[in-house]
């Protein structure tokens, strides 16, 4: 990581933790840039002290910015620049109303969150986690070869896909579904063109008709008070038995209690899930269950996407505290 200390300006930005990849602020030479240890600041008070005079911060996913942040950092700070898209750890309004631009970074992370998304479709399905414990447990070799009726997944080419939340995310990992020849719905609050037009020719369906006709379900949707726990209880009871839940957007658009119930009566074949109710915390009933494939939040992190993610967390301070305006504004 490295910053540019050409010019005449005196800033100080700080970056919660080490990034991956080229921090390149060009117009802001002079600027202190202190980064935080890694696994960020040890505290919520750490992070506080961090930020007080700062012009500029760099927050990943889980520091919360909010009235508390924006005093602690005073009244020079002009962005914060999140180091996700989602940005439901932001309070957008009360950074509008303190005068500091909040960014995301769009576009960036889509690809790789897409290829997650379809990583545990598979492994959901075809049981691929399941099958690596079982084979590396040993009990492979002590019960001996797999009959016919063993290890049965589902398949998956051929078969529906239902994206919920049709924006970017959704829209990448509907489009890797073109090699499986699925069929595509889509769940939106308002038309997708680009969803129903070639290659995709998807179908807007409500919520209540994707959960029911899709064989593999995948949430997109950013967590906000109308999308938390939008899949719980009810939803999961109208999806197929045979059918697979996928969330690489929230942990808390999917009810986890529900979930685990829904997996353990066996009303739903399985799920896949990048993200979590409590991270790093993972629901205990669903640790037990061998019908879920899981990974730690790791949607966004290949070299390319963080590399573009720090790319562009870098130009949006740069661009603020050089007077241009943000190059991905919040709200
Ligand atoms: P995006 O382009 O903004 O797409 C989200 C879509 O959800 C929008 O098209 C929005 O469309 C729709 N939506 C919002 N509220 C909805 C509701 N109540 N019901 C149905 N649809 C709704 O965002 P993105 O770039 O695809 O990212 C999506 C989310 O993925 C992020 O917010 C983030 O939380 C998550 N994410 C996770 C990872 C990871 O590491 N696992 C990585 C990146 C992103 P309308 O507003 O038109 O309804």
């Amino acid at each position: 990581m490295s910053a540019d200390h050409a010019g005449a300006d005196a800033h100080r930005i700080v970056v919660s933790r080490p990034l991956f990849g080229r921090f390149e602020l060009p117009s802001l030479g002079g600027a202190e840039v202190v980064v935080g240890p890694e696994g960020g600041f040890a505290s919520r008070g750490a992070l506080l002290d961090a930020i007080r005079g700062a012009s500029g911060v760099v927050t990943w996913m889980t520091d919360r910015v909010d009235a508390e942040f924006l005093e602690a950092a005073g009244d020079g700070l002009r962005v914060v620049s999140n180091y996700a898209v989602g940005y439901d750890n932001i309070d957008v309004p009360a950074c509008l109303e303190a005068g500091v631009f909040a960014t995301n970074t769009p576009d960036a992370v889509t690809q790789g969150t897409a290829d997650v998304a379809w990583m545990l479709l598979m492994s959901a399905a075809r049981r691929g986690s399941e099958g690596d414990r079982y084979a590396r447990s040993g009990a492979w070799a002590a019960n001996g070869a797999l009959g016919p009726g063993d290890f049965l997944g589902q398949p998956i080419a051929g078969q529906t896909l239902c994206v919920v939340g049709a924006g970017r995310i959704g829209y990448a990992t509907a489009l890797r579904s073109i090699g499986w020849g699925m069929r595509v719905l889509y769940v939106a609050r308002t038309p997708k063109a680009q969803y129903e037009q070639a290659p995709l020719n998807a179908e807007r369906v409500s919520l209540e008709e994707g959960l029911s006709r899709a064989d593999f379900v995948s949430v997109h949707t950013p967590l906000t008070p109308e999308t938390r726990h939008q899949i719980g209880a009810a939803e999961l009871a109208l999806m197929k038995p045979t059918a697979v839940l996928v969330n690489t957007a929230r942990g808390p658009v999917v009810d986890e209690a529900a979930l685990a119930d829904a997996l353990a009566n066996k009303r739903i074949f399985a799920a896949g899930l990048d993200v979590f109710e409590e991270e790093p915390r993972v629901h205990p009933r669903l640790v037990g269950l061998e019908n879920v494939a899981m990974t730690p939040h790791i949607g966004s992190a290949d070299t390319r996407c963080r590399a573009e993610m720090t790319a562009l967390c870098a130009r949006n301070i740069d661009n603020v505290l050089a007077g241009r305006g943000p190059v991905t504004p919040i709200g």
